[in-house]
């Protein structure tokens, strides 16, 4: 034999062993290597079958890159070598880089069979694509295809995934035999739209045509009643199954256990735990997850702690639904506890597990809490998501901790959601609680398709700052624009009125609720109206107004009315109102204040004396003042009298410095806010210990001249707080926010945007 012939047999052995190898299902990925080495050396590339088989090793073992590198070089690549590749990125999940393959097939000419049409459809469905679906769709039609039961079932999942739930029954109604999937999906369709009728029509017609549901179809119907709120429907069929013989599985257990937690329906919650343990599904971490969860619906907290304790196995989605249930329960100190428990232990926490930690401390009142778990949260490497920040905001809000909220909001500019509806109101919110209302305009501005939440969010910021013209403006542009007012509109245009005294303003709106848009007034209605009226000084009208209503009056109806005849110092009034009060609410201290305040403004100290009695009686102290200011990215918080803060003896000094100033030009304090009865001397000295006090000069001690201060107070501010304040305004040259518990208070050159009317 020859060299050459040697070598050339040589050669064809060693190609043998290579297609071998590609023919095998089994290549591992060295061997695959090393067969793309050989053909790259032997120019067998130019045989578009030998490198399909090598794609498709590369694909299947997830090497996308090599796979799209060998597809490029084939010379002329055929509908076998690109389908090969798009079904194997469909079959990862990776749908954008299936698309963009089929599209560059089509670029070539060629025309797609009925096998990668499947893959194509299938990768839309994944993305939720409709357009790219429908055009497929069209290329399905087009070419022949769209009669193909495959093409077909791929194109009915395809729109049940898009919600185009009509597409799917026009494709389903052209199939020849439809199977089990296709009617499952058409069937969990309809039930996840809430359509009762078609989808019980559609399953027994089902029966009736010879396709016997199985336990797909069964838990689709379940799991779509559930998603669509259809709570009683979702525990139906739940009933219905199991009467017909089909024995639940886990994901039947874990799709009607959310809706029989919904309805509180803790003895077929019970029921169903019991059949758990029958069938031994306890293991099934959805179904631990989803007991866990009911329990916690049906406010049963120890037999939530039972079912977390028992699991072999602690998941992610277990640890969730504990975290979530006992903070629904208002156990935040325990959830707090179980969740650093849970991270100390090394147990991976999710997105879901952070946000609903954050979301269980904002909504608790927990708001420092809060924005640390936030910053905890990222050092730990984990993305807040677009449900995180609006969870995070509202604390920001309550706080003032407006650093910490531009944080929040830069961070979801850089993942662009910010201007997501949700994400949007909670920036609005946040940005008017901390007494940036230009701010919340610009992000209300910047958000394309504005929903009732966003309109009634910019309303409310503008209401809370006083600015009734702007919140008048935008109730009227939101109407101009299509969007219907609903009650919690009406509540915050009636309280700019009522911030502003706008009396007839208010009163028009107040009329045209029923008039015009058929809503009738609610307890939080009138209680706006009462403030109107009575901060206005018609004391009398807003009496009458509360006897003409037609609902009970509330707290807050009595409270708006105590408050003003503080204002006015109306002794008569005050104490029918308080009278109520005292019997709605006994043990709120704010009533009590505010009568013995009334008194007090008359000198009436036996009055002061009966109601301070009452109080001690009841075990009642006056709520401690409490402000908070964020300085340097920190929140600080100030207790009236709180005398172990570290910087105390600065602070009063500096007041005691500010106090001589005011004298000298001509200031008094108001001595009339001062609860007790004591030495003229003592009362100045308890006014210079109020917490906003405090807090604004602990701000400007820590900030640099000229430096915005704000501070937010959990009472509302006092007459002698805001005359100080002023002053220290023109004085120190600086703007201060003060936000009480009812509105907004920018002090700038000495003046107040209240303009002294709160
Ligand atoms: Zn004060
Ligand atoms: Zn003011």
């Amino acid at each position: 034999m020859s060299l050459s012939a040697q070598a050339l047999a040589l050669l064809d052995s060693f190609q043998h062993t290579i297609l071998n190898c590609l023919n095998s299902t089994t290549a591992s990925l060295s061997q695959t290597r090393q067969a793309h080495a050989h053909i790259l050396k032997t120019g067998l590339f130019n045989d578009t079958h030998l490198a399909t088989k090598l794609l498709s090793h590369y694909a299947n073992n997830m090497c996308f890159a090599d796979a799209t590198l060998v597809l490029d070089l084939v010379p002329e690549p055929n509908v076998f070598s690109f389908s090969t590749l798009i079904y194997a990125f469909s079959k990862f999940h990776q749908f954008h880089h299936a698309l963009s393959t089929f599209s560059q097939m089509l670029t070539r000419g060629l025309m797609p069979d009925n096998r990668v049409l499947p893959s194509a459809v299938k990768a839309c469905a994944g993305l939720s694509a409709l357009k790219p679906g429908r055009q497929v769709h069209g290329i399905a039609s087009v070419s022949g295809f769209d009669s193909d039961s495959f093409v077909q079932s791929s194109l009915v999942h395809m729109y049940v995934k898009c919600n185009q739930i009509r597409d799917a029954h026009r494709v389903f109604d052209r199939m020849f035999e439809p199977d089990v999937v296709s009617w499952s999906a058409l069937v969990a369709a309809y039930a996840r739209q809430g359509c009762v009728d078609e989808a019980k029509r559609l399953f027994s017609e089902m029966g009736d045509s010879g396709v016997q549901p199985n336990l797909i179809s069964w838990n689709g119907m379940i799991a779509g009643f559930n998603h669509s709120g259809l709570y009683s429907e979702a525990v139906l069929m739940f009933l219905d199954m199991h009467l017909r013989g089909f024995e639940p599985d886990g994901t039947t257990i874990s799709s009607v256990l959310p809706a029989v937690g919904d309805l509180e329906d803790l003895v077929m919650g019970m029921l169903i735990h019991g059949y758990v343990i029958k069938q031994g599904l306890v293991s099934d971490k959805c179904v631990s997850s989803a007991l866990i969860d009911m329990y916690g619906k049906c406010s049963c907290t120890s037999e939530m702690s039972q079912v977390f304790d028992q699991m072999d196995h602690m998941d992610v989605g277990s640890c969730n639904a504990f975290i979530f249930g006992l903070s629904r329960n208002g156990q935040v100190e325990s959830s707090l506890r179980l969740f650093r428990q849970l991270k100390d232990q090394g147990m991976e926490l999710n997105v879901v597990s952070w946000t609903s930690m954050i979301a269980c401390c904002s909504q608790n009142g927990r708001d420092m809490e809060a924005l640390e778990l936030f910053r905890e949260m990222q050092i730990a490497g984990v993305k807040p998501n677009s449900v995180t920040i609006p969870c995070l905001l509202p604390a920001c809000g309550n706080i003032a901790a407006l650093m910490h909220g531009k944080a929040a909001h830069c961070f979801s500019l850089r993942r662009g959601i910010s201007t997501d509806v949700y994400v949007g109101s909670a920036l609005i919110d946040m940005y008017a609680k901390c007494g940036r209302i230009q701010a919340s305009r610009i992000c209300f501005d910047g958000i394309p398709t504005k929903n009732l939440v966003c309109w009634n969010a910019v309303i409310a910021g503008y209401a809370m700052h006083g600015k009734a013209k702007e919140a008048m403006e935008i109730f009227d542009l939101m109407q101009r624009s299509g969007q219907k007012p609903d009650i919690i509109s009406f509540t915050c245009v009636l309280s700019a009125c009522s911030q502003s005294g706008l009396t007839e303003e208010g009163s028009y709106y107040f009329n045209s609720m029923s008039s015009k848009y058929g809503i009738e007034a609610r307890v939080e209605h009138y209680a706006c109206m009462v403030t109107l009226l009575s901060r206005a000084g018609k004391l009398e009208q807003a009496y009458a107004m509360i006897r003409r209503m037609p609902v009970n009056p509330d707290a807050c109806v009595w409270g708006a009315l105590l408050s003003s005849c503080r204002v006015h110092n109306n002794v008569s009034l005050g104490e029918v109102a308080a009278e109520k009060l005292f019997e709605l609410e006994p043990s709120n201290p704010g009533n009590y204040i505010l009568l013995s305040n009334i008194y007090a403004s008359k000198g009436m100290w036996n009055e002061v004396n009966r109601v301070r009695d009452m109080m001690k009686n009841k075990g009642l102290r006056k709520n401690p003042g409490c402000s908070w200011i964020e300085v340097k990215n920190k929140v600080h918080m100030l207790l009236a009298g709180d005398k172990s803060h570290p910087q105390m003896t600065q602070i009063i000094e500096k007041l005691d410095k500010l106090s001589r100033e005011m004298k000298k030009l001509g200031y008094f304090p108001e001595i009339n806010f001062v609860l007790q009865d004591v030495e003229e001397q003592d009362k100045e000295q308890i006014l210079c210990g109020h917490s906003e006090k405090l807090a604004v000069v602990f701000g400007l001690l820590n900030t640099p001249p000229g430096y915005p201060l704000q501070v937010i107070k959990n009472l509302r501010i006092c007459g002698d707080c805001h005359v100080v304040i002023k002053f220290i305004s023109s004085f120190e040259r600086r703007e201060i926010f003060v936000r009480d518990t009812n509105r907004f208070h920018h002090f700038k050159e000495g003046a107040c945007s209240c303009g002294d009317y709160w």
